[in-house]
């Protein structure tokens, strides 16, 4: 995309922000202003909201439900430090609002938005994503209800997780713990959710389990 198309484009968000929370039956999720706390801001957490990496709304309407639970992930694909924040938020959504295809060779359906809640980038910046009042979206099979999506960025079968992830990831566990009363036996790796179906989130961030668990309430 141009310079010049890319800058018509950011352009219009702001009216067709607008246009959606007048249509769309979850107006809140659509409507939030920069003077208004994000829905997913946490205490102490300072997060890249979605105005900041230029999302657009939801394609479709979401499940609502309570948060209860943490669910931690890897993207399975290999740091790209050089990409900002913002470029990868948005090249993210625009996959996952689209049909594709899988690695594996399975269709995807298009999601309503980026399936996860909390996006944790390589320089350890913790990203706003979807809307945490509303499910997330899985290509795997298991109960979505309740369950914070937290993904880290990197193969952590294949290579480390940066100090940085390992520090913002810790930081938003306690912070989601105290927000939500998540206790340490609520959190788990997408494997311990959907057995047998991924190796998502991987041996070298499951190592630091122990950590994220020191930082939940009672943990
Ligand atoms: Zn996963």
């Amino acid at each position: 995309m141009s310079l010049l198309s890319r800058a018509s484009a950011l352009a219009l968000v702001p009216f067709l922000l607008v246009g959606c929370a007048q249509t769309q039956p979850q107006p809140d999720a659509a409507a939030a202003s920069s003077a208004m706390p994000a829905p997913s801001a946490l205490p102490g957490i300072d997060l890249l909201t979605r105005s900041e990496w230029g999302a657009q709304a939801p394609v479709f309407a979401m499940t609502p439900h309570t948060p209860d639970a943490l669910t931690i992930h890897h993207t399975a694909t290999p740091q790209r430090p050089e990409r900002s924040p913002a470029e990868t938020l948005r090249a993210l959504q625009r996959f996952s609002i689209s049909s594709d295809t899988l690695d594996d060779g399975r269709p995807k359906k298009p999601w309503a938005d980026v399936p996860y809640h909390y996006y944790i980038t390589p320089d350890g910046t913790i990203v706003e994503a979807r809307d945490v009042r509303y499910e997330g979206d899985t290509n795997t099979n298991y109960d979505l209800t309740g369950q914070v999506q937290v993904v880290v960025e990197g193969n952590f079968m294949e290579e480390e997780p940066t100090e940085a992830q390992l520090a913002s990831l810790v930081r938003l566990a306690g912070a989601l713990s105290e927000r939500y009363g998540i206790p340490p036996s609520r959190v788990g790796g997408h494997r311990d959710r959907a057995v047998g179906q991924t190796s998502c989130p991987g041996d070298a961030l499951e190592a630091h389990f122990p950590e994220v668990l020191a930082a939940m309430q009672g943990g």
